[in-house]
């Protein structure tokens, strides 16, 4: 178990001031400027050599992407867009953060920016996190009292902006390239990549997307050291990682704990084990609705990690959003409801997720009566490879991969409800 004082969230519980004041007794604010002074190739080197990797969900390594940014300008502006549109079903992590811990995120920002070059940051914030918009605002607010940010931010000699936009709710705004186009005022729908928004994002200018949790941790990483940070988790797997358990656990938590725990320590440790006990256990999906579904029984010796969750179990650590389902749940359905939400977000712009997410819906929708033919659950499964990987975003892949997981992991019980239901055994199931 990850030891107090490797925790680089403090107060994560809300326990603490999150004040300016209360972050700065905590060590945050502390030597930003003499940080910013080692200069920008140093934090980058140091930011690889940490071994983070993109804490939003798709795991890519944070440094390098930050190399991505011109050395030299050309003219046009750089920007850090920070992507606080957490909306992945079983994610809230970043919202903790941005509650009680807000100043970690703006010293991070500022940190990051100057690295990219950037005298502007852009927070863009989920439209239902009202309670998170003001206390980042306040602790905006505090910060340009103190001088912290604004002209020299915090003495170091960078002047330094951050604006909070706060979105209308669409999860596709949390899509990287969807969120760069709200925040110019357009309708929020993803563009083609490449060009990677380091080449042309926010008004056609070099820009960063990172997710909160990233540039959370930068300042701790500054200030402790790469080596300290690569410390945890295993290779490629580095650091501390926030984990958000739901479900069918006895005491569902937001967690800092080092990356690569088991998935037993970290149930057994942080949320009470599994309600009705690890007997009980039916299936997890272990990181956020867009990773596939495992098993229970596979579950309990994984390693909560990004290789180890993708290449031992065919899912992935996504946004360690853990959501676990006992023997209580009805598997069909709960997969049925995210293909539901996902038909509900896409944006429509290409036809494999337009009509895709409709059909998966519908088709799901006759599994959990069980009034479908079995030939059909072939066909499903044929329908989320003509969806996965021909989209323009990565929203079609979302929709796809849990039915997948579903399929591969559950068969035999969607089989048997259609043989059920064929043989008058089974009553009126209505999804809802
Ligand atoms: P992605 O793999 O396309 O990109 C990840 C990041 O790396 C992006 O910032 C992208 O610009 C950058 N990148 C990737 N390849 C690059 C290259 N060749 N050159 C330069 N930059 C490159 O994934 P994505 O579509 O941004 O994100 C998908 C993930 O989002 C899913 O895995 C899901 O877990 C997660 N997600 C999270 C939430 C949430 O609430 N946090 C919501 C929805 C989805
Ligand atoms: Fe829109 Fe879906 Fe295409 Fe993404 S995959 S651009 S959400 S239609």
């Amino acid at each position: 178990m990850l030891k107090d004082q490797d925790r680089i969230f403090t107060n994560l519980y809300g326990m603490h001031e999150r004040t300016l004041a209360g972050a700065q007794k905590r060590g945050h604010w502390d030597g930003t400027a003499d940080l910013i002074g080692k200069g920008r190739d140093w934090i980058i080197q140091t930011m690889k050599d940490s071994g983070l990797r993109g804490r939003g969900g798709a795991g890519f390594p944070t440094g390098l992407k930050w190399s991505f940014m011109p050395k030299e300008s050309d003219g046009r502006p750089s920007y850090l867009v920070i992507n606080a549109d957490e909306s992945e079903p079983g994610t809230c992590k970043d919202r903790e953060i941005m509650r009680h811990d807000p100043h970690t995120l703006i010293e991070g920002a500022l940190i990051a920016s100057f690295a990219m070059q950037a005298h502007t940051c852009y927070i863009y914030l989920r439209g239902e996190y009202i309670r998170e918009r003001e206390a980042l605002q306040a602790a905006i607010d505090e910060a340009y009292d103190k001088g912290f940010l604004g002209r020299n931010a915090a003495g170091s000699g960078w002047d330094f902006d951050v604006f909070l936009h706060h979105g209308a709710g669409a999860y596709i705004c949390g899509e990287e390239t969807a969120l760069l186009e709200s925040l110019e005022g357009k309708k929020g729908m993803p563009r083609m990549k490449p060009p990677f928004p380091a080449g042309a994002g926010l008004y056609g200018c070099p820009t960063t997307v990172n997710n909160v949790e990233s540039i959370a941790v930068v300042p701790t990483i500054l200030r402790r050291g790469a080596e300290w940070f690569a410390g945890f988790g295993r290779p490629n797997n580095a650091g501390t990682k926030l984990f958000a358990v739901s479900g069918h656990v006895n005491t569902p938590c937001v967690v800092e704990e080092a990356m690569s725990i088991s998935f037993e320590e970290l149930i057994d440790k942080h949320c009470g084990g599994i309600r009705g006990g690890w007997d009980n256990l039916l299936a997890v999906i272990p990181g956020g609705s867009s990773v596939p579904c495992v098993r229970g029984e596979k579950m309990k010796d994984a390693i909560m990690d990004f290789d180890y969750l993708r290449g031992e179990l065919g899912s992935g650590l996504g946004t360690a959003a853990v959501i676990v389902m006992d023997k209580q749940t009805d598997i069909i359905k709960a997969i049925w409801r995210l293909s539901k939400f996902y038909k509900h977000e896409s944006c429509g712009q290409c036809t494999p997720c337009r009509e895709g997410t409709g059909w998966m819906m519908r088709v799901m929708d006759r599994l959990v009566r069980g009034e479908a033919e079995i030939e059909e659950i072939d066909m499903l499964w044929d329908v989320t490879k003509q969806v996965e990987g021909h989209t323009i975003c990565a929203l079609g892949d979302a929709a796809a991969w849990p039915i997948q997981g579903l399929i591969r992991n559950f068969r035999e019980e969607i089989e048997d409800r259609i043989k059920a239901q064929k043989s008058g055994r089974l009553g009126a199931m209505a999804a809802e």
